[in-house]
């Protein structure tokens, strides 16, 4: 199921995209997060889905699947071999001197302030430091929660996949040495525009994700790149904390970010930036 969120008036809805239309799930949950949270068997979507008035794709303006997550997300840092490299190169990184690829998974998290959704504007102006980079990745939102997971169980946690743009303002990102600022500011987490949930993504290694600006190919990569899958990210990050229905994991980015190209290719004003990871779609904001 491709599930999203939708404004109408000033309410923002769940809902489904069934044959170019949206189910509008307003009669069964509040919200998507509701849906996730209800852990419900696996038939009542659909029925809900089946009850749901249709309403014509132009007249839903989607918005992110979870526009205001309950807490912050979790983030993983330089988790494909060839962009940790790039990474280290370009000098921008103050964490680590002389190890690119990481041994253990890099963690950080970002405020959920800062999430948009599809065609909502990236606000570049709000970067002092004039360093705006794009970092297109996989989301995973979790459905059951738990602490102690282990990789053999993860994946039963798994509710779904979306698109997250790791939106970073690199300069703010290795003044203050802890990522957090850099990559929090408000409308730097563009999520979307579906959630599909795991039962149409089997194997999630084999999406593909491309990231374009301006039509320019700059990212490329398949999933099973990834340094630490995502069982072993789920078995990280839940070892001590409790994750909950609805947290996020943005699983990193691949090479071809724009600190990767000498001189930077940074985001300015005017640019269009399109992630596309097949079922999920193409996640489009522009750039104010
Ligand atoms: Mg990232």
């Amino acid at each position: 199921m491709k599930l999203v969120s939708f404004r109408r008036g000033e309410a923002l809805q769940p809902g489904a995209l069934v044959d170019g239309r949206v189910a509008d799930l307003s009669a069964a949950a509040a919200s998507l997060l509701d849906i996730i949270s209800s852990n419900h068997e696996q038939n009542w979507l659909d029925q809900a889905v089946r009850k749901a008035p249709r309403l014509p794709i132009g007249s839903a303006q989607l918005v992110a699947p979870i526009p205001l997550p309950r807490r912050n997300i979790f983030c993983v840092g330089k988790n494909y071999a060839a962009h940790a490299r790039e990474f280290q190169q370009s000098g921008f990184d103050a964490t680590s001197s002389v190890q690119d690829v990481p041994t253990a998974p890099v963690v950080f998290t970002k405020a959920p302030s800062s999430v948009i959704g599809p065609e909502a504007a990236i606000l570049a102006n709000l970067d002092p430091t004039n360093s705006v980079d794009y970092e297109g990745e996989l989301g995973v939102v979790i459905s059951r929660g738990g602490r102690g997971i282990s990789r053999t169980d993860a994946m039963d946690h798994v509710f779904g996949y979306t698109i997250i743009n790791d939106v970073t303002a690199r300069t703010l990102q290795h003044k203050h040495k802890q990522w957090f600022l850099g990559k929090s500011i408000d409308s730097f987490c563009p999520m979307g525009p579906t959630l599909v949930t795991a039962d149409e993504i089997p194997d999630p290694t084999r999406l593909k994700l491309e990231t374009r600006v301006n039509g320019e190919l700059r990212q490329n990569a398949v999933v099973s790149d990834l340094i630490f899958d995502i069982p072993t990210l789920i078995e990280t990050i839940s070892r001590g904390i409790t994750l909950m229905p609805g947290d996020i994991i943005a699983t990193g980015t691949p090479e071809g970010v724009g600190i990767g190209f000498t001189p930077p290719k940074y985001l300015k004003s005017g640019d269009t930036v399109a992630i596309t990871i097949d079922p999920i779609g193409t996640l489009t904001n522009a750039v104010h």
